[in-house]
């Protein structure tokens, strides 16, 4: 039977090592500490199935749209607490200290990296400019380092004028590569003394540039991850950047409307770093199907869960 549409496969995909540490430290802290209550604070990774594969492990999470991590700490009160990939902030680590909570820090070290840039540029007196995104936990727990000469950038905003000489630039890693250069550029065009230290990940990198190397010729791409994953949302926008004329955006299976690729010649998958393999595979191998015959009925490509 003949192609209806040609599928490729983008790669790299998926899990990030960050994320892949941060799974294996929460499951190795159940392993550890069988009898005592564990609770994340915030999605360990913006990712809701992973959150309900650490549940079934009795691990809980304690998240709330639009709550800083300061304050979801408020709602945990005894046992251990598990800090996300995101980083944690100094002044949420005393608040949890305080309350006597035993702490595990799942923090990815591409995250420590920059905050330990950031520390090094303040101790010497520079103000930071930190390119990032309002209420996100990864720019919480940098700009808490220091408020008060940790100034956020968002994109898009104007840059703010200072008398300052010592500026430092750095970034949340989880950003569009396009937006950061641009955004670079404006702030150097304002302080070309300006010290920069582009900090994107490189997971988060060589998923958006394996979209931008994409032939002209792929004219639709799903885009696998959950709608609170910063580097998912960036691949949508990435494709955009590249003008792909359909993106599809599904957290899984469930939520991918076929009809959608009934018109595409040729469509690219590809999925944010903290989507598990067992959705892109049921997507995966739902797609091919589908690609070859469009009676093909979504239920049998159901795959069970695991982390
Ligand atoms: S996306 Fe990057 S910063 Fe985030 S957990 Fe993965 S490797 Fe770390």
């Amino acid at each position: 039977m003949k192609n209806r549409f040609k599928v490729i496969n983008v790669t790299p995909r998926g899990f990030c090592k960050g994320v892949y540490n941060a799974i294996e430290l929460a499951k190795q802290t159940r392993l550890d500490f069988p009898f005592d209550k564990i609770t994340i604070l915030g999605e360990l990774v913006h990712n809701k199935d992973v959150v309900s594969s650490l549940k079934s492990l009795k691990i809980d999470t304690i998240e709330s749209k639009g709550k800083l991590r300061i304050e979801l700490l408020d709602e945990i009160n005894e046992g251990i607490i598990i800090f996300s990939a995101h980083g944690v902030s100094p002044l949420v680590q005393i608040k949890a200290h305080n309350k006597g909570l035993k702490t595990i820090n799942a923090s990815c070290e591409d995250v420590l990296k920059t905050q330990d840039l950031i520390k090094a540029y303040l101790n010497q007196a520079y103000d930071v400019f930190y390119i990032g995104q309002h209420g996100h936990p990864e720019a919480e727990a940098s700009i808490d380092l220091d408020s008060s000469r940790i100034h956020l950038i968002q994109i898009g905003q104007d840059i703010p004028q200072f008398e300052s000489k010592k500026i430092f630039v750095t970034n949340q890693t989880t950003m569009s590569i396009l937006d950061i250069k641009n955004t670079i550029q404006s702030i150097q065009s304002i302080y070309p003394f300006a010290i920069v230290s582009d900090e994107i990940c490189n997971a988060t990198r060589l998923r958006q540039e394996a979209i931008l190397k994409l032939p002209e010729s792929v004219d639709a791409i799903i885009i696998i991850g959950d709608k609170s994953s910063n580097n998912t949302k960036m691949l949508a926008k990435i494709s955009r950047n590249k003008s792909i004329s359909t993106i599809i955006e599904v957290q899984n299976l469930r939520e991918l409307d076929p009809k959608l690729l009934d018109h595409c010649h040729e469509l690219a998958i590809t999925a944010g770093a903290s989507t598990p393999k067992f959705i892109i595979d049921e997507i995966v191998h739902f797609v091919n199907a589908y690609s070859m015959d469009s009676q093909v009925d979504k239920a049998n490509y159901s795959i069970n869960p695991f982390i």
